[in-house]
Formats: C-alpha cells, sequence, structure tokens
C-alpha cells in the first residue's frame, strides 16, 4: 500500500534528517518504526502525509508511492483526500474546542453524511468516553485521554493508512497498553497502520513488522517477533531503563497530563 523508496530528506537546505530510507507499509499491516530521538522517525511521517513543506522540509532525491501513485510533493489535503492521515506528535488538539467540535474538525473534509456518521459512531464504539466527555473542552482531559480524542480526530477523516507518530509519549504504561490495545482494535476493523514508537514495548506488540531508523538511516529490519528477539534491539529499546522511565512516568502522569515528553531510551548510544 505503501512504498517508500531510498528516501532522502532535508530542511532548509541544510538538515539532512532522512538519508536514504526504504520500508514498505503492506495493505491491512501495522508496521512499526522504531528510533530514539533525532533519528527521523517524525520526518519520515511528515514525508508521508505531505506536511513537510510546513517545516522547510523538502525531499530531495527518493520515491514515495501510496497505492501504486506517487505522492512526493503532494499537501496534507491531498494526502487526506487520498486516505493518509496523520495523528501527529504530541496530539496537537484544539483544547479550547469541545471534544465534538474536535471531532467535527476531524471529518470536515468527508462530504458523505452517513460515511461521516459511521465514522463518529465508530469513534464513539472505540472511545466511548469521548461521547460521554462530548461537551467537555478537550483541554480538560488527560493525556491519555487527549491522545484517544487525537485519535479520533484522525479517524473521522475516514483514513485508510493511519500514521501515528509516538501515541505513548509521556503517559504511564497502563494508558500506553490501553493505547496499543485500540491501535490493534483499529487495524482489525481494516485501516492499515504505520506507527512511530520510542516504546518499542508497545510497538512490537502491536506491530507485524518493524523498522529501526537510526540517525536517518534503516539499520534493521524485520517482523515484530525478529526484531524483539534482537540482542540489540532488546539492549536498547526493551532493557531495564525503559522500565524505570515507564514507572516514572507513571508516577508523573497526573502531573504532566497532555504535556511533555518522556524519553525512554536511557541507553541509547548512536
Ligand atoms: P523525536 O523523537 O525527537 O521527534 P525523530 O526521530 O522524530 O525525533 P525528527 O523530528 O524527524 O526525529 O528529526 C530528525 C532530524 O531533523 C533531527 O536532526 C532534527 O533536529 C531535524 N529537524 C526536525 N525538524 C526540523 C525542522 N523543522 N527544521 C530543521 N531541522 C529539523
Amino acid at each position: 500500500m505503501l512504498q517508500i523508496r531510498n528516501l532522502q530528506v532535508s530542511y532548509g537546505g541544510a538538515v539532512l534528517a532522512l538519508r536514504s530510507v526504504s520500508l514498505d507499509v503492506p495493505e491491512g499491516a501495522v508496521v512499526a518504526v522504531l528510533g530514539s530521538n533525532g533519528a527521523g522517525k517524525t520526518t519520515l511521517l511528515r514525508s508521508v502525509a505531505g506536511t513537510l513543506a510546513d517545516y522547510r522540509g523538502a525531499v530531495d532525491q527518493g520515491a514515495i508511492e501510496f497505492a501504486g501513485t506517487s505522492t512526493v510533493g503532494r499537501s496534507a489535503s491531498a494526502m487526506a483526500e487520498a486516505g493518509v492521515v496523520l495523528v501527529p506528535e504530541g496530539r496537537r488538539i484544539f483544547t479550547r474546542l469541545t471534544v465534538a467540535e474536535n471531532l467535527r474538525a476531524g471529518g470536515f473534509a468527508v462530504r458523505d453524511r452517513a460515511r461521516k456518521a459511521a465514522a463518529l459512531r465508530r469513534v464513539h464504539e472505540l472511545f466511548p468516553l469521548l461521547h460521554e466527555r462530548r461537551d467537555q473542552r478537550a483541554g480538560l482531559l488527560s493525556g491519555g485521554q487527549q491522545q484517544m480524542l487525537a485519535i479520533g480526530r484522525a479517524l473521522m477523516a475516514c483514513p485508510r493508512l493511519l500514521l501515528i507518530d509516538e501515541p505513548s509519549l509521556g503517559l504511564a504504561p497502563r494508558m500506553v497498553g490501553r493505547i496499543g490495545d485500540v491501535v490493534k482494535e483499529i487495524n482489525a476493523q481494516g485501516t492499515t497502520v504505520l506507527l512511530i514508537e520510542q516504546n518499542a514495548t508497545m510497538a512490537l506488540g502491536v506491530a507485524s513488522h518493524a523498522f529501526v531508523l537510526t540517525v536517518g538511516a534503516v539499520t534493521l529490519s524485520g517482523s515484530a517477533a525478529e526484531l524483539a528477539a534482537d540482542e540489540s534491539v532488546r539492549e536498547l529499546y526493551l532493557g531495564r531503563a525503559t522500565d524505570q522511565a515507564a514507572e516514572q512516568a507513571e508516577a508523573r502522569e497526573p502531573a504532566i497530563a497532555g504535556s511533555g515528553r518522556t524519553p525512554l531510551l536511557g541507553r541509547w548510544t548512536p
């Protein structure tokens, strides 16, 4: 469904963020991309979602094809229309609007009323809380609830391919587990997912295939089971540092709901 070949991306013509990235996301799959801060994960999603230009980024070389069509240079709205929708890092929900208004904003480009109503039903079934809190201001939700709203808002656009950027960031372990279950459920309903994560435990528990991105290049790829068994992945992503950071995140969750980052890779040395 999505094919990326030898992708090179830079910002402002100066910062090389991706050097030569190739990866495939087959229809119906959940594919995960793991990597430390600055590895280029967000840049990869921006390249696919058509938002690179908003950050003064550009594709220098390589190809991106979605459903057999080249998408390099297409805008975010053109990509959304084609069925590619991004859940951005840090949620980016509209905190002053209500939950219902946020969801409506996600579905604004869907003209077919029946499709829009079905999308809203799907979101409310996945996240009953978003129905209960529909008239509450989104800024009053906890971090985990805001992440669910961000995912729900993206689902309102009826994506064929959902791009999710670090949904576990700053969330307590039990909420991370819930997000993982939701991603599985969304996929089981027929939506293909490209998931960017630093939390390898969650990502490899959800994905069928995974890639490790290191300073702008893919350094490892394989089935999720292969990567989970790989010594370097275990050392860097599934080690005790991760568990400790996760426990700390759990302790902090009420105080940081919806805000700051929780780097889970204490021992990463590229
Ligand atoms: P993180 O987990 O910290 O978001 P990441 O793996 O998503 O990291 P990117 O955000 O894609 O990595 O960043 C890759 C590289 O591109 C980094 O060196 C970063 O500093 C640089 N970069 C990202 N956005 C911009 C921008 N708007 N302008 C200039 N450089 C940027």
